[in-house]
């Protein structure tokens, strides 16, 4: 972390008012925002000539499975909408393995924050006999990277013998599952304001865990201050699924379990009606947007306008690398730009609400109020991208290029006061050692 004040100076763009001449960080937080014409008023800073830069605030995904990096094009899985593209993947899932997730885990934090993400969430639900430390093993590649990191203890056990998805070998006991999420919570959870590591509780979905783990996982994360996550509303099956086994509506079911607050958010919410969404605003639960798994699986697009006039607060996620098969959240932010601006209109969605959504809406999705945006107090959290390169050549405004014209990597990365990307690439990371052990772990899991 840099502890002497350090002015970054002079910006081609930045998305905070009146920040013309840059921004001081210090002690991992942003202590000043320097108007046009004006010096620091903080003594002693050292200066970061950011006169090639545009700054925005650290993007913060909000829904991810970091080990399906290993299954990304999977033949199997191709042109397949969801039940059938999961019940094509899982058997191969099921091989997954420590080493595996390990590698899976480094690549798909990697290109996030190569892509200008500095605080990510991953949901981890494939616990297979072997890889009861799978969130462990994220939380030592998340502090090896450094990447803020809220990491889900997923969960299922509603398995085909029970009339669910996944094969019987990939589910564990309600009794496991809490247990072991409580004592995930004890060893990684930090619920200072700042922290780098947390971690949150998530069943995999209505149709993968059974109602008393709904119940018993709300409970526990009500007595522990952590937070709730789950996929749903996310296909017509699945609504159609709970019409057949609860005989209700998804929401009405996230209800009946003790769901419906605001320390829950949902991954997907393209199938919810309005009056579904004006009783979760009311509740305060939050949605994470994924454009591209969703039109990967045709699942639909959700009403992130709808929501927001209703309320509600929404994030950006990239989802898991089986549906969308990429982990770049600045691609990401085109692609909600691009799909809700068809849906909407011109007048509805700017590049501005798609940069919101990534950073403000995504950091009320985690309850993070210090991240998201450019103000002195919030943490110094920034994703420096350069634009002399060809896709911008004769962009105007420098800050609407990064959307219109498609910026995928960052030059500079900052996460807590702490470069984690310098000139494009992430200090200490042998790139071509990595792709190695992944192609690796990949061709096993596909034997
Ligand atoms: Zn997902």
């Amino acid at each position: 972390m840099i502890v002497s004040p350090l002015w970054l100076k002079d910006p081609l763009a930045i998305l905070a008012d009146g920040a013309e001449r840059g921004v001081v960080v210090q002690d991992g937080r942003i202590v000043e925002l320097v108007p046009a014409g004006h010096e620091p008023a903080t003594a002693g800073a050292q200066t970061f000539d950011a006169g090639n830069h545009v700054v925005i605030p650290g993007l913060i995904n909000t829904h991810h499975h970091f080990y399906q990096t290993l299954t990304r094009a999977t033949p199997a899985s191709l042109d397949k909408i969801l039940f059938g593209w999961l019940t094509s993947l899982y058997p191969i899932w099921a091989r997954l393995t420590p080493e595996a997730v390990d590698s899976a885990a480094t690549v798909a934090m990697a290109e996030l924050l190569l892509s200008g993400c500095t605080t990510t969430t991953d949901h981890h639900y494939v616990f297979p006999t072997g890889l009861e430390d799978a969130i462990d093993i994220e939380v030592a590649a998340a502090k090896r990277l450094g990447i803020r990191a809220v990491l889900t203890r997923g969960s299922m056990n509603l398995s085909q013998r029970d009339g669910g998805l996944p094969p019987d070998s990939v589910v564990q006991d309600e009794d496991t599952i809490l247990a072991q999420s409580a004592a995930l919570i004890d060893r990684h959870h930090d619920p200072a304001e700042g922290a780098l590591i947390q971690i949150a509780l998530a069943p995999c979905s209505p149709f993968s865990v059974t109602t008393s783990l709904m119940r018993a996982t709300a409970d526990l994360a009500a007595y522990r201050n952590v937070r709730l996550h789950t996929h749903l509303a996310e296909t017509e099956d699945e609504t159609e699924f709970c019409l057949a086994r609860f005989g209700c509506r998804p929401l009405d079911y996230l209800e009946q379990v003790g769901w419906l607050h605001d320390r829950t958010w949902l991954a997907h919410g393209v199938h919810f009606d309005a009056g579904e969404i004006a009783r979760m605003a009311r509740a305060g639960v939050t949605v994470t947007h994924c454009p591209c798994s969703n039109q990967i699986l045709a699942s639909g697009h959700c009403p992130v306008c709808d929501m927001e006039a209703a309320g509600m607060r929404v994030g950006l996620g990239v989802d898991g690398s089986a549906s969308n098969n990429a982990s770049n959240l600045m691609q990401e932010v085109r692609a909600a730009f691009l799909l809700q601006r068809l849906r909407y209109g011109v007048e509805k969605v700017s590049h501005k609400d798609a940069l919101r959504w990534a950073t403000e809406g995504s950091a009320a999705c985690i309850g993070r109020p210090k991240l998201g945006r450019i103000a002195p107090g919030m943490a110094a959290d920034l994703a420096l991208f350069r634009v002399d390169e060809l896709r911008f050549a004769g962009a105007r405004d420098k800050l609407a290029a990064l959307v219109l014209a498609g910026a995928h990597r960052a030059d500079r990365v900052m996460v807590g006061g702490r470069w984690v990307v310098e000139d494009g690439a992430i200090p200490g990371l042998d790139l071509p050692a990595l792709l190695h052990r992944q192609e690796a772990a990949s061709s096993a899991l596909h034997r």
